[in-house]
């Protein structure tokens, strides 16, 4: 699988979970679109008319992509570390938060001016939506979110969201489903799924860096405050008679999208969006499938080799694979693999430190960071090793 050709150089690109190449159908829509873009919603010019039309379009086309429903708004951002801040500046006050202590830090770490209950790490899907369910049970009413990922970053499993979330609103609580893992994989509907907001990335989408999606129910994002306060969010500004300023902001999804907004990153979000659509996810998945069941394979031919995994070895999973090999430093083995095999790969804890912990045999509190010196001989390794991949691969 040569991804990336330089000179002499063939390298396999397997790190899709950090960011997935842009697929050339981004980058062409991109170049056709390059000589005429403009600052959109503020000019009569026609860059500047061409621009707003294409950013508005973008917008629908993401809305489709995600089967939003009646009412539901899509907020370009630059992230799902964005988009899940957004949605936490906009909780109205009192809300509690539940959150899995397996989640990425994006899901993890936003809700830091909410109150918040840390589930413990599930071991079957069935242990999850029980655990969100006493949760729930034993919390007071009142506003309440659960967020949860889609497919995890480090295992590659996917999680149960239909049942998380028919358990959430059962007890009058809202969801937001973090799809950075799961939307390059997998359809993604709002409308399906029933969940209140869903985030993701465009770099993991096969779009370039720069751009993300917070898509979902309007209200709470009307209600609250501009996640930025400034010009694109404002409808209008006086002064008033005592000195002070009155403003009246928008209530379309420009209320969170102050400052000139990224075009070209809502843009090549679209086009990766209407190439997904139009290969369609069948196809897709089971390629991808073909490429896990393959690696998989490989894997376990190697009876130093230990694949991590919270439910099981039979969960169903998107092609992201994390692996220790016993008696190697992962840092040094994924050095090895780029420097003698030409395979980029990722090592570490991925950004979800207590869950990578409790899979290498620890404890989700115990201490240890990114970078953190690796394991001597015959300890328990630190750090873990990725593979990761998706179309194109
Ligand atoms: N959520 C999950 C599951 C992720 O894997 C990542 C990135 O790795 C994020 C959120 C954060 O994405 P970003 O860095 O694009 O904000």
């Amino acid at each position: 699988m040569p991804l990336v050709t330089g000179g002499e150089v063939t390298y396999a690109a397997l790190d899709y979970a950090a960011s997935a190449p842009a697929l050339q159908r981004v980058w062409d829509d991109v170049a056709a679109y390059a000589p005429y873009y403009g600052s959109v919603h503020r000019g009569a010019g026609y860059l500047s008319q061409l621009s707003t039309e294409l950013f508005e379009q973008s917008r629908a086309t993401v809305a489709d992509f995600l089967g939003c429903r009646e009412g539901d708004q899509v907020v370009f951002t630059r992230s799902t570390t964005d988009s899940l801040n957004l949605l936490a500046a906009v909780l109205p006050r009192g809300t509690r938060v539940f959150v899995f202590e397996t989640e990425h830090h994006a899901s993890l770490l936003p809700w830091r001016d909410a109150e918040v209950t840390y589930l413990s790490a599930p071991r079957t899907p069935a242990e999850a939506v029980a655990s969100l369910e006493r949760a729930l049970e034993e919390s007071e009413q009142g506003p309440r979110l659960v967020c949860v990922t889609g497919a995890s970053n480090v295992t590659g499993e996917l999680w149960p969201v239909r049942e998380l979330t028919e358990t959430a609103h059962r007890h009058g609580a809202r969801i937001v489903l973090d799809a950075a893992q799961l939307a390059p994989h997998h359809p993604v509907s709002l409308a399906e799924l029933g969940v209140d907001w869903v985030a993701f990335s465009g770099h993991k989408l096969y779009a370039p860096f720069g751009s993300g999606v917070l898509a979902g129910r309007s209200d709470w994002l009307v209600d609250a405050e501009p996640y930025l306060a400034g010009g694109g969010a404002s409808r209008k500004v006086s002064r008033r008679e005592d000195g002070g300023v009155d403003v009246e902001w928008h209530t379309s999804a420009a209320r969170h999208e102050a400052g000139s907004p990224n075009v070209i990153g809502a843009y090549s979000i679209a086009s990766a969006c209407r190439a997904l659509a139009e290969a369609g996810f069948d196809s897709l998945v089971e390629r991808e499938q073909a490429l896990v069941a393959r690696v998989r394979a490989g894997l376990a031919e190697v009876p130093q080799v230990r694949v991590l995994s919270l439910f099981g070895d039979d969960a169903p999973r998107v092609g992201v694979i994390s692996f220790v090999v016993e008696g190697w430093n992962s840092s040094h083995f994924a050095a090895a693999l780029s420097a003698e095999y030409g395979i980029g790969v990722r090592d570490g804890l991925f950004c979800a430190h207590p869950l990578v912990r409790t899979l290498l045999g620890g404890t989700p509190d115990e201490p240890g960071e990114c970078g953190a010196p690796e394991a001597e001989p015959g300890e328990r390794s630190l750090n873990a090793i990725r593979v990761s991949f998706g179309a194109g691969t």
